[in-house]
């Protein structure tokens, strides 16, 4: 098997052994309780519920009427005893439904329905009315993602297995233990997006995944209608950061480029996350909406490194001592992984849709320290695998110059974090290209009332 990959990106210190091993294991602290964001992914939601319902597992209890949005769902059966303001992935607060388990089993899932005798419309309806959003940390609705612009000819749907951030190992366990429901979920994703080819991407680290996932690739092939029709294989990519990401991942694994500004349906792909496509394939299979998901806890300062499974809403800071300790001194709690994942206040934040893992971290760890100037070494311009400049990015930010950095590529920028992570003068760069961002996003949307307040004013003088 060829081992396919992409220009740029770097290698940092992997720290899976802790965890990567370790079966997922079904948890729940007995605090009993769970803080659901009202939104998890698209438009603003509004709850249907009220202080004092009682709700069943599996119950809608928040949704919007716009298309780019996904409803939400009652992880736990039992009481909703408030509706407020709580601390989220990102350091804000946000409104959730705090509902107290009763530990009573009713649920109130949708009916089963075989997504391959269904029409693509009620299959698109089943996929938003479960509250599929992506699992891997974008939260972006999955009925959106599988239902691309009017034209796209999909080709690819490539299952996103790569799981490059350090630490994290929760998607590998989804792999080797619901290899089964990943597979099927290719070929439902597959069926509705009319893509001619299924792949499961992974990185080499992860090549002993590939005989399972082949396994189950040829068990669905027995049985040659709905699913079995489906051409499903296994690609091996480098091990190198930021593989994961979706414009490197479809670059690596079919030679595209996903133009600037553009979606990966404009390379004729489509990419899911493999938990997501397990998720999907419980949607349909069993009329599950998204209410619980696994994460690996881990890190030098967490005692007890792990790959759990929790209902949606579990504050991690009630997991703390029951399911983990902690070593004293820790320096940084993240959510999510190293790279992309954002530096928390307190452990005291609901696991979401997309939450990935919880690092606890030493000082050793991290880079705890102000960033210095500037000293004009490029290395971040080599590694960049979006092939930016981050430098001149980031020089245009500080300046306010906002105009430039887009010429530079401000807004095609994913993220990563691989340009701060080289950087030998520890230059905050993702942080600057977060403000830069938010000041072009706040301009247009400044620009666009602005827009809209003429026109009220033409009509009214009309
Ligand atoms: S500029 Fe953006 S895309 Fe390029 S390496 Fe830095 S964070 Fe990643
Ligand atoms: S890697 Fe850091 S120090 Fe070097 S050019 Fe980029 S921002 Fe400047």
């Amino acid at each position: 098997m060829s081992i396919k990959s992409f220009k740029g990106g770097i290698h940092p210190p992997e720290r899976k052994d802790a965890t990567r091993n370790l079966p997922v294991e079904a948890r729940f602290p007995s605090t009993k309780l769970v803080w659901i964001p009202v939104t998890q992914g698209g438009a603003p939601n509004k709850p249907l519920v009220s202080v004092g319902d009682s709700v069943a597992r599996g119950q809608k209890i928040a949704e919007s009427d716009a298309f780019m949005s996904a409803p939400v769902h009652a992880s736990v059966a039992g009481t909703v005893k408030k509706i407020e303001t709580h601390l989220v992935t990102g350091n804000v607060d946000v409104p959730c439904i705090v509902i107290e388990a009763d530990g009573s089993d009713r649920t109130a899932f949708l009916s089963p329905l075989d997504p391959f005798t269904a029409t693509r419309e009620e299959s698109l309806a089943r996929v938003r009315e479960a509250g599929l959003v992506g699992m891997g940390g974008a939260s972006f609705p999955t009925h959106v993602k599988l239902n691309p612009p009017k034209g796209a000819k999909i080709d690819y749907l490539l299952a996103n297995g790569a799981e490059c951030e350090p630490y994290l190992t929760i998607d590998a366990r989804i792999m080797e233990e619901d290899a089964a429901k990943v597979v099927d979920g290719v070929a439902i994703a597959m069926h509705i997006t009319g893509a001619a080819e299924g792949i499961i991407v992974l990185e080499e680290n992860k090549a002993d995944l590939v005989p399972v996932l082949e396994a189950a690739a040829a068990k669905l092939r027995e049985n040659p209608v709905g699913p079995g029709a489906c051409k499903i294989s296994v690609a091996l990519c480098k091990t190198k950061y930021p593989q994961g990401g979706e414009k490197m991942l479809i670059k690596a694994v079919t030679g595209r480029e996903v133009p600037s500004g553009g979606l990966p349906s404009a390379a004729g792909c489509v990419v899911q996350n493999v938990g997501t496509l397990k998720a999907l394939s419980e949607a349909f299979r069993e009329g599950k909406p998204l209410i619980e998901r696994g994460l690996t806890i881990s890190g030098g300062a967490c005692a007890t490194p792990k790959n759990i499974l929790v209902p949606i809403g579990t504050l991690v800071g009630d997991l703390i001592p029951e399911v983990v300790t902690l070593n004293p001194g820790v320096a940084k709690i993240i959510s999510g992984g190293p790279m992309m994942g954002f530096a928390m206040k307190s452990a005291s934040f609901p696991v979401q849709k997309n939450t990935s893992g919880v690092l606890f971290l030493t000082a050793k760890e991290t880079a705890l320290v102000d960033e210095d100037p500037c000293i004009g070494c490029g290395r971040c311009i080599s590694v960049c695998s979006c092939r930016l400049a981050p430098v001149l990015i980031a020089r245009a930010v500080k300046a306010g110059n906002l105009e430039e950095a887009k010429r530079c590529g401000l807004m095609d920028c994913v993220e990563c974090g691989t340009c701060a992570y080289v950087c030998p003068a520890r230059v905050k760069l993702v942080q600057h290209f977060r403000i830069g961002k938010l000041m072009v996003r706040t301009e247009m949307a400044k620009q666009a009332a602005k827009k809209a307040a003429a026109g009220t004013d033409t009509k009214g003088a009309k």
